[in-house]
């Protein structure tokens, strides 16, 4: 996985094609206005993203990531610009015709239902035989490290283990991709972690591309294959962590990332 500079640096916005396989998702010339708004706050993002990359999204808050995580899920739609996803033109697929799964922070689970249920629930919209749906969910459950616990109530469950609930059930349909808004936020630190170790172990085992939303520099760095930069809408520099750590392109990169030029 050695990175030199020519594969990397003179193309900041490509992924190299060693690590990514192929494109899962394709964003060009996106804007976003809501119809309440004043000014855009998505201005004219374009950014590729390589199968099976954990690609994170790194910005402050209110600078636009939840709205283009939103628009990649299809919960909104693109003022200007096209979103392809696995080389498909997604930009008029509603969200349930898209082959991705969103997590956010707030992951509400059902408290009457087990934590099998819970998971099972992530299927609903499949037609699947029981013993099908029973394989899909012990399958889920063994990636979250949840063995043994498949009866529990959430409220029975710590903070980590509900966030192990929430990724099973998103994860449960195979989606070809996961988009995670901030999921951490709500851990403390111990915790937060912990889970970011997990996160990681639980996408290199399905292999399917993440697109990790954060506002936590140590987190983006320590995560993600190539990460974006976003200020006020814009997309200020697409790179690996160690790019954006030793070439900043720009003041802002420079002091989000912690690095000085
Ligand atoms: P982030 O996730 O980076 O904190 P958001 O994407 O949530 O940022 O918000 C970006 C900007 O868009 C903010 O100024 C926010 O107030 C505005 N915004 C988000 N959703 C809406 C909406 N539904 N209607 C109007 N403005 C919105
Ligand atoms: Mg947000």
């Amino acid at each position: 996985m050695s990175a030199t500079a020519s594969q990397h640096g003179e193309r900041p916005g490509e992924y190299d094609g060693v690590r990514a396989r192929s494109t899962a998702i394709a964003v060009e010339g996106v804007s976003k206005r809501f119809p309440t708004g004043e000014r855009d706050v998505l201005v004219d993002v374009d950014l590729t993203i390589g199968d099976g990359e954990f690609f994170s999204i790194l910005g402050p808050s209110g600078c636009g990531k939840s709205t283009l995580l939103r628009i990649l899920a299809g919960f909104e739609r693109p003022s200007r610009g096209s979103v392809r996803l696995f080389n498909a033109d997604v930009t008029d697929t509603p969200p349930n015709k898209r082959d991705l799964n969103l997590v956010f922070q707030s992951y509400a689970l059902f408290p009457h239902l087990s934590v099998f249920g819970n998971i099972a629930f992530g299927l609903k919209r499949k037609r699947l035989s029981k013993s099908e749906i029973d394989a899909r969910v012990r399958e889920a459950v063994t990636l979250v490290e949840l063995e043994g616990r498949e009866e529990a109530r959430p409220r029975e469950l710590s903070g980590g283990q509900q966030q192990r609930v929430a990724l099973a059930r998103a994860l449960v349909n195979r989606p070809r991709a996961l988009l995670l808004d901030e999921p951490l936020a709500a851990l403390d630190l111990k915790l937060r972690q912990a889970m970011q170790e997990e996160l990681k172990r639980i996408q290199r085992e399905v292999g399917i591309t993440f697109v990790y939303v954060t506002h936590d520099q140590g987190e983006a760095l320590a995560l993600s294959d190539r990460l974006a930069v976003m200020a006020e809408g814009r997309l200020l520099q697409v790179g690996t962590p160690d790019e954006l750590y030793e070439r900043p392109s720009d003041p802002f990169v420079a002091r989000f990332i912690g690095s000085s030029t």
